[in-house]
């Protein structure tokens, strides 16, 4: 025990001061201005709907951007992160860890992947796969400068080499250098893909791996077409080259699959995971399957990565999903979305021009061809009480617990409708 002068019983009130009296001007002065926030400060969460300082309710179609899996304050979730922090929360992968083991074995078990490193982030995770990717290329393709290709439009995260892998020029605008060996190619094009490996090859610069999100979500919820993935993994197959795919968004049963990949038929070599996978605890998973599964000791690491807090909670939100049939839920209230987005895109066909998505991740797409960006309608819904997100410039991304009840999907469209009514 320690002794009793470092274990204070005074009251605990840090939390709840923060909250009381909050001032957005305070915040702004002391938080560095990497967002634009909306003018609202969230307090409190149950389920699908969460609370602001002054008590407003909203239904949240966000989940901390496709990442509370179980909603807000879950009791299963509550369980776990009291269990584990009581038991012990950090130590270091210096020594063993049983719920790293035992998140490990269950990915593993529920994925085509044979091991698993476990990091902090989306980005984390895609660094991890492009630093294996290129160890990859020299020990076993024997390739000197490798090359990896990604897709326009695309986003694969905000570090140095994952904002240089995403293909949008507004997220690296400034941040030059960049780091070199990635070629951006359109996405869903299997042509302009071969040619781009084609003039790479001329070049002398090999292709090591082609590196691609299932479904784009930051880009605008657009679906990967199966048939475009099905003849990547045959071009893998034939050249060697590693096929990784970036699961972060839309893994953890996000399209109604548990992974992105079996919606698009085919089976990455490597794949990250993040976002969903704790259910808004920060973890981050790279997984690979046995053949590029390569890294020694030392080459790579993290200090929290894995740590028994953020295992065994996400441990739990693996074992929820899978004993409460989530994905079951995520196909059916998917399509009831759809259907609803369907009937507002026909009801307000000077704003909208249509809907696009798999399972709980979806997209009302705004005509071209109108002044009105997804920014406003995201404005105007909060005003409703209903919390969405742009994905893009002309896209209002849906994206709610998977725990979404048909009442709630019902609700969330009735709100939509409102705000579309005032803005048309
Ligand atoms: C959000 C996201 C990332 C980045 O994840 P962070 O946890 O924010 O680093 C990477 N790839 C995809 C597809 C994402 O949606």
């Amino acid at each position: 025990m320690a002794s009793p002068t470092l274990i204070s019983d005074a009251p605990l009130n840090g939390a709840s001061a923060a909250t009381a009296d909050f001032q957005p001007e305070v915040f702004d002065q002391h938080v560095m201005a990497t967002y634009s926030r909306f003018p609202i400060a969230l307090e409190r969460g149950e389920g699908c709907r969460v609370w602001d300082a002054n008590g407003r309710e909203y239904l949240d179609f966000v989940a901390g951007i496709a990442t509370c899996l179980l909603g807000h304050a879950h009791p299963r979730m509550v369980e776990a992160v009291t269990t584990q922090i009581k038991k012990l929360h950090h130590v270091s992968n210096l020594y063993y860890i049983p719920e790293q083991g035992a998140l490990a074995q269950w990915l593993t078990e529920h994925s085509c992947a044979d091991r698993v490193f476990f990091c902090n982030s989306g980005a984390e995770a895609n660094e991890g796969a492009i630093k294996l990717a290129r160890k990859y290329a020299h020990t076993e393709l024997g390739i000197e400068s490798p090359v990896i290709i990604t897709a326009n439009a695309s986003f694969h995260g905000r570090t140095l080499a994952t904002v240089t892998a995403t293909g949008q020029p507004k997220y690296q605008k400034n941040f030059d250098p960049l780091v070199p060996g990635f070629h951006y190619v359109p996405y869903n094009d299997i042509e302009a893909l071969k040619a781009a490996i084609a003039q790479l090859d001329a070049d002398q610069r090999q292709v090591a791996a082609i590196l691609l999100e299932p479904m784009q979500g930051e880009g605008g919820v657009c679906p990967g077409n199966p048939v475009y993935f099905k003849q990547i993994r045959q071009l893998c197959d034939e050249t060697g080259i590693l096929l990784i795919l970036d699961e972060v968004q839309v893994g953890m049963g996000r399209t109604g699959n548990l992974w992105g990949y079996e919606t698009v038929g085919v089976e990455p070599d490597i794949f990250t995971a993040a976002k969903g996978l704790g259910g808004g605890v920060p973890i981050g998973a790279v997984l690979a399957k046995r053949h590029c599964d390569i890294f020694k000791a030392s080459e790579h690491g993290t200090t929290f990565g894995g740590n028994p807090f953020v295992c065994g909670v996400a441990l739990q939100v693996c074992q929820t999903l899978e004993a409460t049939d989530l994905l079951a839920n995520v196909r059916s209230r998917g399509q009831q979305l759809r259907k609803g987005l369907k009937a507002i895109t026909q009801k307000y066909p000077q704003l909208c021009a249509g809907k696009r998505g798999w399972g709980l991740i979806n997209g009302l797409v705004l005509r071209e061809d109108t002044d009105t960006v997804a920014l406003d309608i995201v404005k105007a819904a909060l005003e409703e009480g209903l919390l969405v997100i742009p994905a893009g410039p002309k896209v209002v991304r849906l994206v709610p617990p998977l725990i979404v009840s048909a009442a709630e999907v019902d609700e969330a469209i009735a709100l939509l409708d409102r705000t579309l009514s005032k803005l048309a």
